[in-house]
């Protein structure tokens, strides 16, 4: 059968909804040799990343080159910008791995996301300002000046640990006036405006961050992902592979390269793609920008499944041909929903229900209807999820490392939140790894891009 998932019986379902439904998950569908054939591609997209700038697959050096001993002492600020949130922290590192931390989150709203990139980072500066006068007691000392690492989730040509200007923004973001800019330099200048007493000393992606701060706990630790909002992943190069890099600091070391693989075949190359990705392509506001990402994270999880079923109520194959505002707006049909219908188990699909004629306003539905929708949903995080496993797969075999054993810290919502998504996942991995995927260990890494800033800035600052 190429439906990979347990499926469930659709009751009552007429012929032609049931032909339109296959035919559907075979576009989606990924077999293991696909999944090798998208693995070989990328892992000569990675090589060429690694041998000249500006690639499509960019393979970002961080600047980064020690790994953690869990025996850093020392306080220092954090900024972790990147998705629905601006999270300030402060980390105080007391040997022995021991993290004591404050911080706070606060929510960036659309019009800061597309703004121009000095209200953004006035906005910044300004929560720094507040968190330290709320939650640090010797700020209003101020006389000492507090060292700071910076998390920035977009892809960033850096050239050095505290410098590195903007490539392109993702994930919804657009502010003007930002793009081929110093981004360390667009913070410090708004923290100076507001006389914040910090100086920005590192600069690194969430995954860099991740890394970091996993291998601060686990020293196996090669690999660190995001599955989230958006999707990236960082690990470990020989400094000495990394041919782009001129003045190589120690051509014997390793460094962390931030792959960008968000932006995966942009050139529609070699994943399947379906017209539901292109409209959704077509309709973003970074159109042939970002075309794994688009096809994986959780920004755009929900809306390619609005998009079939958009398409199934135009052939009135749901819900009697009738579909509803909310419904037609784009991006109403929140990853979130899809979260509550897979995980959906009554009978009666009571949760998705809901969903759809509580938060969407659909008339009526029926049991049918409901059973379709959350088969959409089966479709389309599935896909997700196998998708995933492919550039996972690709930077272990890049890397050579399965043999002797692997950790992976993984953070972001899809990971921790989305039904199946880490079993999906696994179970790719193991089709494709076969027994050695036990020597591959996956965990959860929450909320360590914060710390993997202050880690960095800490390294940076030595
Ligand atoms: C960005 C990456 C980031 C990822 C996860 C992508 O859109 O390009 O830099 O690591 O999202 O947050
Ligand atoms: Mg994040």
């Amino acid at each position: 059968s190429i439906i990979r998932d347990e499926v469930e019986h659709i009751e009552g379902a007429s012929n032609a909804q049931l032909s339109a439904i296959d035919g559907i998950a075979k576009e989606f569908d990924l077999t293991v040799e696909k999944l090798r054939e998208i693995i070989k591609y990328f892992c000569n997209e990675m090589d060429k990343g690694l041998e000249k700038t500006g690639m499509n697959v960019a393979m970002i050096p961080s600047f980064v080159t020690g790994a953690p001993t869990g025996k850093e002492v020392g306080t220092f600020l954090a900024l972790d910008l990147g998705g629905t949130n601006l999270r300030v922290c402060e980390f105080t590192f007391e040997g022995e791995g021991v993290v004591k931390s404050k911080q706070h989150k606060y929510r960036i709203t659309e019009a800061q996301r597309t703004g121009s990139g000095r209200q953004l980072f006035d906005f910044i500066a300004d929560c720094v300002d507040k968190f330290l006068a709320e939650f640090v007691t010797d700020y209003s000392e101020n006389t000492k000046i507090f060292k700071m690492g910076f998390t920035f989730s977009f892809p960033v040509e850096q050239t050095a640990i505290n410098k590195g200007t903007l490539i392109k923004w993702t994930k919804g973001f657009t502010c003007s006036d930002s793009e081929n800019k110093d981004v360390v330099f667009m913070l410090q200048e708004a923290l100076n405006r507001k006389g914040v007493p910090a100086v920005v000393s590192a600069l690194v992606n969430d995954t860099v961050g991740t890394l970091l701060s996993h291998s601060y706990k686990d020293p196996k630790t090669f690999i660190g992902i995001i599955y989230g909002t958006g999707t990236n992943g960082a690990y470990y190069e020989n400094i000495s592979k990394i041919k782009k890099l001129n003045k190589i600091p120690d051509a014997s070391g390793k460094m962390i390269i931030n792959v960008e693989w968000g932006a995966f075949d942009s050139e529609k190359k070699i994943i399947p793609i379906t017209m539901f990705d292109n409209k959704l392509d077509r309709e973003s506001n970074n159109p042939h920008s970002q075309i794994f990402e688009k096809m994986i994270s959780g920004m755009y999880l929900g809306e390619i499944a609005r998009n079939i079923i958009l398409h199934l109520i135009d052939r009135r194959l749901l819900f009697d041909g009738y579909s509803s505002k909310d419904l037609n707006r784009n991006y109403s049909f929140e990853t979130e929903y899809m979260s509550v219908i897979e995980a959906d188990g009554s009978h009666t699909l009571d949760d998705t229900k809901k969903v759809l004629e509580e938060s969407l306003n659909i008339p009526s539905t029926t049991l049918t209807d409901r059973q379709i929708v959350k088969r959409v949903c089966q479709i389309v995080g599935l896909r997700a999820a196998r998708l995933s496993s492919t550039t996972l797969a690709a930077v272990i075999i890049h890397c050579g490392v399965v043999e002797c054993g692997v950790s992976v810290g993984i953070d972001g919502t899809l990971f921790e939140l989305y039904p199946h998504f880490s079993a999906r996942l696994e179970t790719a991995l193991r089709e494709l790894f076969g027994t050695n995927f036990d020597k591959v260990k996956i965990s959860l890494a929450r909320d360590g891009s914060g710390v993997g800033a202050a880690l960095a800035a800490m390294l940076a600052t030595e």
